[in-house]
């Protein structure tokens, strides 16, 4: 088998890049380890930019995001038992958009296959070899056959704990990281959200988010400890604690129950891999870097990168122009580390961490108090969290 560009790893990354070549005349296989299934029922993110919108409409995606996508203008942010809503489109101009990445994955899927795309679904025992010559190699074992995918070019967009990037020859990459002592039981629960925009809560007890991804389901979060056993938390303590941090002063106001349809816990972690390329080897998306889902970001940066290679590849393709191949690490980490940053600024001001005492947390109210109070303070994190 041959393709110009082998993308290992089905995600909103690979099946973007996958979607973007095509509208460029430039041919790939997408390889991917889970069933097409498990990928288009798996629950992650959920807020998409302004920037990510746009290119998903341009690139013919925006159909079911625009009937059913959730245009939000605002957060809240809540602390001392008090909301303050950021005016996030009076700020910047700009809006959020509240649709599941499992739809994408499905608009994805559903139109490469319509447009005569190849994605091979439940391959096994992946490698990627030969990324520093001219002619790299993805073998993997699909039907019960050995197969080699000969390719021009390798992209890895296999997640966090994808092969790709250990494709890399040693020593060509090197990993920035940070983990953090805690972690979010996530909750997908059968419930009308109680509220029409995204409340990033902070508490004594620990951080809590209440988000959405219809009008009929809400997806919320609790700040719970790194080891945390889920076993321990039967949905009626999920509700209580829910509403416990939630609480407003003076009101008896607390998120509506349901059934919970899914729950996990997810630790949290950043790590940025610099460079994201060695010789034909690209990584974008959570291959490349993980930022802790505070700032919302993981989604988007993937899409961003992307969108940057697609241009790229379509330079090289088109005009022989291998400058903004040359350039992609540079042009795309400038974005990784601004989310880097943010991410990690939200997620120190809205967490409680281990050891903090009472000093601590009246700090964090501080700064959060600063931040609703302060326009310029208001639109900085505005301009961050719309993208
Ligand atoms: C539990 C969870 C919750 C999240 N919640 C949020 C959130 O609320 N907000 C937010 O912004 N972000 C969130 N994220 C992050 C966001 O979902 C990711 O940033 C996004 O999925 C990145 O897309 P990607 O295509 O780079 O990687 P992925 O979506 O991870 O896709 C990688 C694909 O590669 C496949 N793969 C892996 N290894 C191989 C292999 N060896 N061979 C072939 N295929 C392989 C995987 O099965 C997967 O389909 C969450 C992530 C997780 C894990």
């Amino acid at each position: 088998m041959r393709t110009q560009v082998g993308i290992v790893g089905a995600g909103p990354a690979g099946l973007l890049l996958s979607h973007l070549l095509h509208l460029h005349g430039i041919a790939s296989v997408v390889i991917e380890a889970r069933s097409r299934d498990y990928i288009e029922h798996r629950v992650r993110a959920g807020v998409l930019e302004q920037g990510t919108v746009d290119t998903l409409r341009e690139a013919g995606l925006g159909t079911r995001l625009d009937a059913q996508g959730l245009r939000h203008e605002g957060i809240e942010l809540r602390f001392d038992g008090e909301g303050h809503r950021v005016p996030m489109t009076e700020l910047t101009g700009r809006a959020i958009t509240v649709y599941g990445q499992q739809e994408i994955i499905k608009d994805l899927v559903a139109r490469r296959l319509d447009e005569g795309g190849d994605i091979r679904f439940e391959v096994s025992d992946v490698r990627v070899d030969g990324v520093s010559g001219a002619a790299p190699t993805i073998t993997f074992g699909h039907d019960g056959r050995r197969e080699t995918l000969e390719c021009d070019f390798v992209a890895g967009c296999d997640g966090s704990h994808g092969i790709s990037r250990d494709s890399a020859p040693a020593g060509a990459l090197e990993v920035f990281e940070r983990e953090y002592p805690f972690a979010w039981l996530g909750i997908l629960a059968e419930a009308a959200p109680a509220v029409d925009e995204l409340i990033y809560c902070l508490h004594a007890s620990g951080f809590a988010l209440y988000s959405m991804r219809s009008p009929t389901i809400s997806r919320l979060y609790l700040q719970v400890s790194l080891d945390e056993d889920i076993e321990k938390w039967p949905d009626e303590r999920i509700w209580d604690e829910l509403a416990m941090r939630f609480a407003l002063a003076g009101s008896d106001w607390s998120p509506t129950s349901g059934p919970i349809i899914d729950k996990g816990v997810t630790p949290m972690r950043s790590f940025v891999t610099e460079p994201m390329q060695a010789g034909r080897l690209f990584l974008a998306g959570d291959a490349a870097h993980i930022v802790p889902p505070t700032g919302a970001k993981g989604l988007n940066l993937a899409v961003n990168d992307v969108r940057l290679l697609a241009r790229a590849f379509d330079a090289w393709y088109a005009r022989g122009d291998d400058a903004l191949l040359a350039s992609y690490t540079h042009d795309a980490l400038r974005r990784v580390w601004r989310v880097q940053h943010f991410s990690w600024w939200m997620t120190q001001m809205l967490h409680r961490f281990p050891g903090d005492d009472e000093y601590g947390h009246r700090v964090q109210v501080a700064q959060l108090r600063n931040v609703v109070e302060s326009p310029s303070y208001a639109t900085a994190l505005s301009e961050n969290y719309v993208g």
